[in-house]
């Protein structure tokens, strides 16, 4: 099963990927994560970037399409895919069917985790996810978490974008360039909506229950 996690930054995409991928060996294809990545390891990609993802923009199809494809020509991953971050753009989420279509795969689940916007800079201020393992936490709500964290505390990072003013960018940019994707999946049977705002192992619940059938 392929399927896309989508939702405004904040709403959790990334740590139910991570409950999908423990429970299910999926793979996590977060843009945003393979971006950081290239800007991490100074690629000529990274070099590009880096600046536009500072101000909270997007970054060019282009650039992302490619990181997609490398990933949906992989066996490795096939049917196995958790989109997270991609598509954003109309344009992205027909590229997205086109090139699933080529490699004989599809989309078999679109989840939109709807969450509001006072939630979400309350979650994306307090974010700080471990370098090594990729789990996020809050540090307001995750104190012991954090402190008793598997990986000790030397991999805890803020990211640079989840500042308030990057965060209030990174919103507006969703409602107007990505929310009008929600059109165009919203009448898809595969469709299913769930309230972020509650608990995330009563999100993972929810999610499970689609996965499952
Ligand atoms: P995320 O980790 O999904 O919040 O993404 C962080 C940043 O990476 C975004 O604010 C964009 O600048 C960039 N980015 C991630 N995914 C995409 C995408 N599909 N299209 C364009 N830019 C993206």
């Amino acid at each position: 099963m392929n399927l896309i996690l989508f939702g405004p930054p904040g709403a959790g995409k990334g740590t139910q990927a991570q409950y999908l991928v423990k429970k299910y060996s999926y793979y996590q294809l977060s843009t945003g994560d393979l971006l950081r990545n290239e800007i991490e390891n100074k690629t000529n990609i990274g070099n590009q970037i880096s600046e536009i993802i500072g101000r909270g923009e997007m970054v060019t199809d282009n650039i992302v399409d490619n990181l997609i494809l490398n990933v949906i020509k992989n066996n490795k991953y096939k049917n196995k895919i958790i989109f997270d971050g991609y598509p954003r753009n109309i344009y992205q989420a027909k590229n997205l069917s086109r090139t699933l279509n080529e490699n004989n795969q599809k989309i078999d689940l679109i989840i939109f985790l709807n969450v509001k916007k006072e939630e979400i800079i309350k979650r994306i201020e307090g974010r700080m996810v471990c370098k090594k393992c990729n789990n996020t936490f809050n540090k307001f709500t995750d104190k012991n978490e954090i402190l008793n964290h598997q990986c000790g505390q030397n991999h805890m990072v803020k990211r640079t974008d989840d500042d308030v003013k990057t965060i209030i960018k990174r919103y507006d940019t969703y409602m107007e360039i990505t929310e009008p994707v929600l059109n165009y999946y919203s009448s898809d049977v595969n469709f299913k909506e769930i309230d972020a705002s509650l608990k995330i192992d009563q999100i993972s619940s929810k999610i499970d229950d689609f996965v499952r059938v």
